[in-house]
């Protein structure tokens, strides 16, 4: 069983305007209402590749409720954790070929809501065969919160995939408990090493080779159009991927991750891993739908991949 961690998810509203009129009312029938938030994009990913699969992290009031109903809808198995204050909503306005986007904070969490929570994790987690963890923190959440999740994963000899970016990133990085797996795209690696990357392959095997990366199997390095650079222990790649018309990269990186728990856990070769994961991040940005795959082009975007060892 493959579990993803959402620790601060949201109700996404999308409302589509012809134009958006500033100090105007602006009415629409054009709209969408997703469960929203990292962790559930590599979920429904996951449940579209057949793998089972459990979505957790932290919900509550009333858009809580329906963010489960919204993944039960899907057959989705979900436990999430209970807490007082409410779930967030996150908006996007889609106008005039732009995004503009209102994001709710979301509610903060106790101190008693975060160790219930801890418990919560442990008894899915002995349960897994991996967890998979994505998404910032929500308000009132220790920075060092993922760390002690890795701790937990540790003890239960369950690999762990981690998502995140600035400080919940740099904090398990410090750590003593660690990922199996990071995926920093090119400007999350530039902010945790504060410098400018460039994408040849020197740089990027420098940058892969920090010390901070010490003892991570696996450090991926997504290039958007260009592929990934990748480390796994003492091995370089580079994953040259296929021109494709790209419609909506949004969740590209989380269908990637769902690629690499479905992968790991099948225990594929190197070669493999690195393969699923790049078609599945490009057979997401050829959709609409953020977390959304075709699979019918799975296996001609698969076969274009060419994976170079550096
Ligand atoms: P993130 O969504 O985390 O910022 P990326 O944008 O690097 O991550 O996308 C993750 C993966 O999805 C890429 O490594 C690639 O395989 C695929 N992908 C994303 N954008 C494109 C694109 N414009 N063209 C082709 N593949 C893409």
């Amino acid at each position: 069983m493959i579990l993803t961690i959402t620790m601060n998810p949201s109700v996404d509203i999308s409302y589509q305007l012809d134009n958006l009129s500033i100090n105007h009312v602006n009415r629409t029938n054009k709209l969408n209402k997703t469960a929203g938030g990292k962790g559930l994009n590599v979920t429904r990913v996951l449940n579209q590749l057949n793998e089972q699969v459990v979505a957790s992290g932290l919900k509550g009031g009333k858009l809580g409720e329906f963010l489960e109903q919204s993944l039960n809808d899907h057959n989705i198995a979900n436990h999430f954790f209970e807490i007082q204050g409410n779930t967030r909503n996150c908006i996007a306005i889609l106008h005039e070929g732009n995004q503009t986007e209102i994001l709710e904070g979301g509610p903060t969490i106790s101190t008693e809501e975060i160790e219930s929570f801890n418990e919560h994790f442990e008894e899915l987690v002995s349960k897994s065969d991996v967890a998979v963890i994505s998404g910032s923190l929500p308000k009132g959440v220790e920075p060092n919160f993922y760390s002690s999740l890795i701790k937990t994963c540790d003890k239960h000899s369950v690999p762990a995939i981690l998502d995140c970016s600035n400080k919940a990133l740099t904090e398990v990085l410090r750590g003593q408990y660690k990922p199996l797996l990071i995926k920093p795209n090119i400007d999350e690696i530039a902010e945790l090493l504060g410098e400018q990357i460039n994408e040849d392959i020197d740089s990027l095997k420098q940058s892969v080779s920090n010390p901070i990366f010490k003892n991570i199997e696996w450090v991926v390095v997504s290039l958007g159009s260009n592929g990934v650079f990748a480390k796994h222990k003492d091995k370089y790649y580079k994953v040259d991927i296929p021109k494709i018309k790209v419609v909506n990269p949004v969740g590209s990186g989380d269908s990637m991750i769902a690629g690499f728990a479905s992968a790991l856990i099948n225990k594929a070769t190197n070669e493999e891993i690195l393969k699923k994961a790049n078609t599945l991040g490009m057979l997401n940005a050829q959709e609409t739908v953020t977390g959304y795959i075709n699979l019918k082009n799975y296996d001609d975007l698969y076969n274009k991949i060419k994976i170079i060892e550096v």
